[in-house]
């Protein structure tokens, strides 16, 4: 049985808020840092200075984690462009199958055929970057992440992303994209909520299908770059 979410406004939950604290945490944050490293590099005490720079490792770590938040919750207006999506597919690949490499896992694609998209280019390589490094992430012991065309309408293009991996139940899958959703020890829970803002930007849908224990289908739909038809102010097709 298909267990599928859609994503909606999950976003509207992070909010501007965390927006607002990540700002006002940032500033002092920089001033420890500062202070860690000025201390640890002219003290006399021999821990402190041991220890000084996992300080500083663990700081730039949670300055990352605001970062990722930032970039999802800061207006950013996207740069669309007309692009071709086997050309940014081939390149995504390229970016993620060494990590695929050392997980065992193969990173693959059938032709797709000459599609230009509408989009942001490195904002969708990211978007596709954290969905397949989940994939892979997802795999225990070796298999396939699987990218083809699923869909093609008179405006759209929707790809999919499969992996044979773990896959999720109901309850998991109704959690992916919520701030801080990790099931991973050294997850952030941040890169789909992330991905899911960049991909809204640019007129895009995300949508997740997933059967435990078996794998887990991404299914991402773009705006086609031809001529819209259009009907009465309503687009069609
Ligand atoms: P992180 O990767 O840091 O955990 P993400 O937002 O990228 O954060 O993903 C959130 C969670 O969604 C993951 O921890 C995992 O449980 C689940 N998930 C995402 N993609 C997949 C997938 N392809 N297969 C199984 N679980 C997934
Ligand atoms: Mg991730």
């Amino acid at each position: 049985q298909l267990k599928e979410t859609v994503y909606l406004d999950k976003l509207a939950v992070a909010g501007q808020m965390a927006a607002a604290i990540a700002h006002e945490v940032r500033n002092p944050m920089t001033t420890i840092r500062g202070m860690i490293q000025f201390l640890g590099s002219t003290t006399t005490d021999a821990k402190l200075r041991e220890h000084s720079p996992l300080l500083i490792e663990e700081l730039d770590r949670t300055n990352k984690i605001i970062t990722d938040y930032l970039s999802m919750v800061k207006p950013d207006v996207p740069k669309l462009e007309t692009v071709s999506l086997e050309k940014v597919l081939r390149d995504v690949i390229a970016l993620t199958a060494p990590y695929g490499a050392i997980n065992n896992v193969e990173v693959t694609a059938s032709p797709l055929g000459s599609y230009n998209v509408c989009i942001d280019e490195p904002k969708l390589k990211q978007g596709l970057i954290n969905i397949i490094k989940n994939g892979i992430e997802a795999i225990e012991e070796g298999g396939t992440i699987h990218l083809y065309r699923y869909k093609v309408t008179k405006s759209r293009i929707t790809i999919a992303i499969e992996d044979n991996g773990k896959g999720m139940t109901e309850e998991e899958l109704e959690q992916i994209g919520l701030p801080f959703y990790t099931t991973k020890a050294k997850g952030t829970g941040l890169g789909m909520m992330v991905t899911y803002k960049l991909i809204q930007d640019m007129d895009g849908k995300l949508r997740y299908e997933s059967v435990l224990n078996e794998g887990t289908r991404v299914l991402l739909t773009l705006q086609l770059c031809t001529k819209r038809n259009i009907v009465n102010g309503e687009e069609v097709g």
